[in-house]
């Protein structure tokens, strides 16, 4: 059995200091209908605190504040950006425990992982506070030598956040980061399912010197009708939104009538491609990390398996005795690798996927099931020999479940990777230099992981290709998505003299 390494008192803590109001030009408030969300344990089912379920009167006042506080916050000094920032990252990190325990509640994962987050997540903090200070232009000459260019940048405007459940901290640092450093003011709209995180997030800012209006929260049932009249208010000028493909369609069709700046961060579908001459200890450790980091929860998850024939059994073999080893529990509990999916119909997905590759051919290697009792559990589960054509090959799967097929040469391996509507990340296990180059080149992927099985940081451009989306975040190009640019032209200074 596994124990508990929090105590009832510390989660208690934890939790009633999360301020459950919306945040709004500064204050905390209810709702204007009175209503509520209730913020469910996903590991006891418990319901941990409820939070204020916003009207769409509340999401444009929420506006209204961000509108207020965009010349102010604009005319700040990048350097004076900067230092906010980097106190948001400093508390932060002073907090790191606190954050990743309410991380671990709401959402499920292993408090390691939790920990990690907050790692990952703050990163976003530091980046951006280097990079406000380091926005440029350029100066130049035209071709006919009749006059001078100059293109600068400025903020964007007010920003509407739209950010999922599966990386409560991380996805909101990774937008609000960069939208700050740029001098743009935020309405952010976290996940009904994992709101804590960002509203103490979000107190933690005003700490660290955010002043009133620049980041307002709302926290709602009805993402819809509350995020729907801000896409369609002129006063807007950015939508940033990370979840679904599906819901980011529907959010660029809204977005259109404004013709509004949009990044989207949508599903993946990642493929996972073992060459026979792949480093197989390698592959195996970055097999877990891709497939079970955050529980299977991950646009980045690994989602097919795509090994080449010669392989495929010692990769199996090798890959299920690690994924024998796991532990299934509380993501509060010592020892625990694979916490709670995230509700009832996470835990129905994975089984239905499973089931679908067996009646097509798969074999269950291991796992295969839901775990009785109280939570929303799945076994750590790897399938093999799935057969094209099987459901699980063409969805997310967002959950533990590993499903291997095989391959036959290079150019069959990369039509498999390549044979999805998604293209977020890949990643390719191979000795052979010449051969990476090649897939970095023909993948169909925004970001490829070459013998590792995490590409996620700060410092590097995070996005998609085909239905995984629009724009970067992180890196150089993360603070460019709030940022406009202006060409202006002068005449010849010389002209005439
Ligand atoms: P989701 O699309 O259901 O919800 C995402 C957010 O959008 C939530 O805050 C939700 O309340 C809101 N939302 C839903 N419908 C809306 C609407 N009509 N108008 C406005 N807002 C709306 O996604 P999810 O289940 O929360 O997250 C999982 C998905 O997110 C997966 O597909 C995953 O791949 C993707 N994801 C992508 C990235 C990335 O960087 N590409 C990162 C994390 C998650």
């Amino acid at each position: 059995m596994s124990r508990p390494v929090v105590t009832a008192a510390e989660r208690r803590r934890v939790v009633e200091a999360v301020p459950t109001g919306l945040f709004v030009g500064g204050s905390w408030g209810p709702s204007s209908s009175g209503d509520t969300i209730d913020v469910v344990d996903p590991a006891t089912g418990e319901v941990l605190v409820a939070v204020a379920d916003a009207t769409p009167a509340d999401g444009l006042r929420a506006l209204d504040a961000a509108v207020a506080a965009q010349d102010a916050w604009a005319a700040t000094s990048p350097r004076h950006r900067s230092e906010v920032l980097r106190r948001a990252f400093d508390l932060l990190m002073q907090r790191r425990d606190d954050f990743a325990l309410l991380m671990t509640l709401e959402m499920g994962k292993p408090l390691d992982e939790s920990l990690g987050e907050v790692t990952y997540g703050g990163e976003f903090l530091r980046w951006f506070s280097e990079e406000a200070v380091r926005v440029s232009g350029r100066y130049g000459t035209n071709p006919e030598g009749t006059g001078r260019t100059t293109v600068l940048h400025r903020p964007v405007g007010p920003c509407l956040l739209i950010t999922p459940w599966n990386f409560p901290l991380a996805m909101a640092t990774r937008k609000i980061a960069p939208a700050l450093a740029a001098g743009c003011t935020v309405v952010v709209k976290p996940a009904e399912l994992t709101p804590l995180t960002t509203l103490a997030f979000a107190a933690l800012l005003a700490e660290a010197g955010v002043p009133d209006g620049v980041v307002n929260v709302v926290t709602t049932l009805s993402a819809n009708d509350v995020c729907e009249p801000l896409i369609r208010d002129p006063r807007l000028r950015k939508l940033s939104f990370t979840g679904s493909t599906p819901v980011g369609s529907t959010l660029l069709t809204q977005a259109s009538e404004q013709v509004l700046r949009t990044s989207m961060e949508l599903g993946g579908n990642a493929p996972f491609v073992v060459f026979d001459d792949a480093d197989l200890d390698a592959a195996v450790e970055g097999a877990m990390q891709a497939k079970f980091r955050n529980v299977g929860q991950a646009c980045t998850a690994a989602n097919r398996f795509i090994v080449h024939e010669s392989v495929a059994d010692e990769f199996t073999a090798r890959v299920v005795e690690r994924v024998r080893g796991l532990r299934v529990g509380a993501g509060t509990d010592d020892g625990v690798s694979v916490g709670p999916l995230i509700d009832d119909r996470a835990v129905d997905k994975a089984h239905r996927l499973v089931r679908d590759a067996v009646g097509r051919g798969a074999v269950v290697e291991t796992g295969g099931h839901p775990v009785d009792g109280p939570g929303t559990f799945f076994e750590p589960t790897v399938v093999s020999g799935v057969a094209p054509g099987s459901e699980i090959l063409t969805t997310e799967i967002f959950g533990p479940v590993l499903a291997i097929s095989t391959f036959h040469d290079e150019a069959e391996g990369v039509r498999l990777a390549n044979d999805t509507e998604f293209g977020l990340v890949a990643y390719a296990f191979t000795r052979d230099l010449a051969r990476g180059q090649r897939l970095a080149e023909r993948l169909q992927t925004g970001m490829l992981g070459l013998n590792v099985g995490v590409v996620s940081n700060a410092s590097a451009p995070f996005g998609g290709v085909k239905s995984s989306g629009l724009g970067r975040e992180g890196g150089a190009e993360g603070i460019h998505e709030y940022l406009e640019t202006v060409y202006v032209l002068t005449p010849d200074p010389f002209a005439g003299s």
